[in-house]
């Protein structure tokens, strides 16, 4: 075993599988070795072959299934609350097949290299592991070279990249040498799908990082990208901190400025509504003084317009009382002058009685008078 071979070989000691690779299942073709490996991720080897006969007896080709709703192909296998989940696994392989490969035959893994390359280079839910373990299957005398293989071994500085799969193979195959091809493939497939990215590597997170010359490159990279990262999220929320500062004092600002606000229109409120009550008390005052005066008016008025009635029935009285006497005084005077009348009249009666009755009395002397 060479240096590089030996070293190789440790670094693979380092890797586990995340999906053990199952064995072969007799009697299926690629493609359905390829699914039985990947339902036995989740269920059992009975199931997942169980989950094949299902699906052969259910459909006439892969493509029909692959367009079907899980929920259909569920009906197809008796797994019961896990069917669901089974039949989703199954539609989402087939996809995934159909997507890189265009058809659903894996039949190229035996002879089409450039149908592999194109195939290989993205596989999610397969993986580079399971593809080295179904190239083996296919070519069981071939070592499984893919893109992703060569890249790896390339990262870690143990071949010279090459776009060609045949001087790729010929540089891998010394490395191999003494080592499971199997255990090989899959477990440098395992890297290359997991960490080793083309275009972006998580040599941060893979498990060979401390021997590979790349990958401590990239790492170092990472870590600086990681620093400056938390120094901007650092600086960003420095700055967040500053701006909320800022927000929070602006806020505080406006709320006292507010707070000042209703509380002078609150005064002013206050004033308005004092100025009117008085001024309403004032109205209320006029309104009042207005109606006591009409009232004192009316009052004296009656008064007047009593007295005024009081003294024409006075005057009335005294009239009727003045007429009553000037009455009672002309009967009076009627009554003496009567009586008078009636008394001369008498008395020219008995004077002319006496006259009658007597001679006629001697003419009498004229009496002299005392003043000269
Ligand atoms: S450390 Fe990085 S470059 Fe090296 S094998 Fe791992 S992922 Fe690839």
């Amino acid at each position: 075993m060479s240096k590089k071979s030996d070293q190789l070989s440790k670094l693979l000691g380092k890797v586990t599988l995340q999906w053990p690779i199952p064995e072969p299942i007799e009697g299926l073709s690629l493609l359905e070795q390829g699914l039985a490996a990947v339902l036995q991720r989740q269920f059992s080897r009975e199931q997942s072959i169980k989950v094949i006969e299902g699906l052969r007896k259910g459909y006439a080709d892969w493509n029909e299934l692959r367009v079907s709703q899980p929920q259909e192909v569920a009906k197809h296998f008796h797994l019961g609350n896990k069917g669901l989940a089974a039949a989703r696994l199954t539609c989402a392989y087939l996809q995934e097949v159909y997507q890189y490969s265009h058809g659903l035959s894996l039949d190229f893994l035996k002879d089409d290299p450039s149908a592999v390359q194109r195939f290989v280079f993205r596989l999610d839910l397969i993986g580079s592991a399971l593809v080295h373990s179904l190239m083996r299957q296919a070519v069981p005398n071939e070592l499984p070279v893919t893109p992703g293989l060569v890249r790896v071994l390339d990262r870690l500085g143990l071949i010279v990249r090459t776009s060609s799969i045949k001087k790729a193979r010929s540089a891998i195959e010394p490395l191999a040498s003494g080592m499971d091809p199997l255990y090989f493939s899959t477990r440098l497939g395992e890297v290359a799908s997991r960490w080793c990215d083309a275009r972006k590597p998580a040599c941060h997170e893979c498990v060979l990082v401390d021997d590979c010359k790349h990958g401590k490159k990239v790492f170092k990279e990472w870590k600086l990208q990681q620093e400056r990262m938390a120094q901007q999220r650092a600086k960003d929320a420095a700055r967040l901190a500053a701006l909320q500062k800022k927000e929070d004092e602006k806020r505080h600002r406006e709320a006292a400025r507010a707070a000042k606000r209703a509380a002078a229109e609150a005064a002013q409120k206050a004033r308005d509504a004092e100025r009117k009550a008085k001024l309403e008390a004032k109205k209320a005052a006029a309104l009042k003084a207005k109606l006591d005066e009409k009232k004192r008016i009316a009052e004296e008025r009656a008064k007047a317009k009593a007295l005024a009635e009081q003294k024409k029935k006075e005057a009335l009285l005294a009239a009727q009382k003045a007429k009553r006497l000037a009455a009672e005084k002309a009967k009076q005077k009627a009554k003496e002058a009567a009586k008078e009348a009636a008394k001369e009249a008498a008395k020219q009666k008995a004077k002319a009685a006496a006259k009658k009755s007597k001679p006629p009395a001697k003419k009498s002397k004229p009496k002299k008078s005392g003043r000269k």
